[in-house]
């Protein structure tokens, strides 16, 4: 009986593993960057894509790797540009000149019930 215990805490321990992986991958592949121009939507795209994106007249947004970056923009101030990348829910990166902003948006790790 020992030793098909073991199996057993081996067997659920794998199943957790697989479980708790998958629900990482899912949550990390949900992300996505929502760019607004002027309080509307412009486009959205998954954090996990590498993609440049030019948006209005010289704001270049760069996705890929989970995360995403000002590359470039033609603001006086390039604040922007000097933005760390984001990564995590909630984070955002402005352009207050060019009436810009990138903001990371998904479940960090959360499961879709309705999903199943
Ligand atoms: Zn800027």
């Amino acid at each position: 009986m020992k030793k098909n215990d073991w199996k057993l805490i081996v067997f659920f321990l794998i199943v957790a593993g697989v479980f708790f992986f998958w629900n990482e991958m899912r949550g990390k592949e949900g992300r996505e960057a929502v760019i607004y121009v002027d309080g509307m939507e412009y486009q959205r795209v998954s954090l996990w894509k590498e993609q440049e994106i030019l948006v209005g007249t010289g704001n270049v947004v760069v996705t890929g790797q989970g995360s995403a970056h000002m590359e470039a923009a033609d603001c006086p101030d390039q604040i922007c540009v000097h933005h760390r990348p984001v990564s995590k829910s909630g984070e955002s990166i402005v352009c207050l000149p060019n009436r810009v902003v990138v903001e990371i948006q998904g479940e960090d790790c959360e499961v879709d019930v309705t999903a199943y």
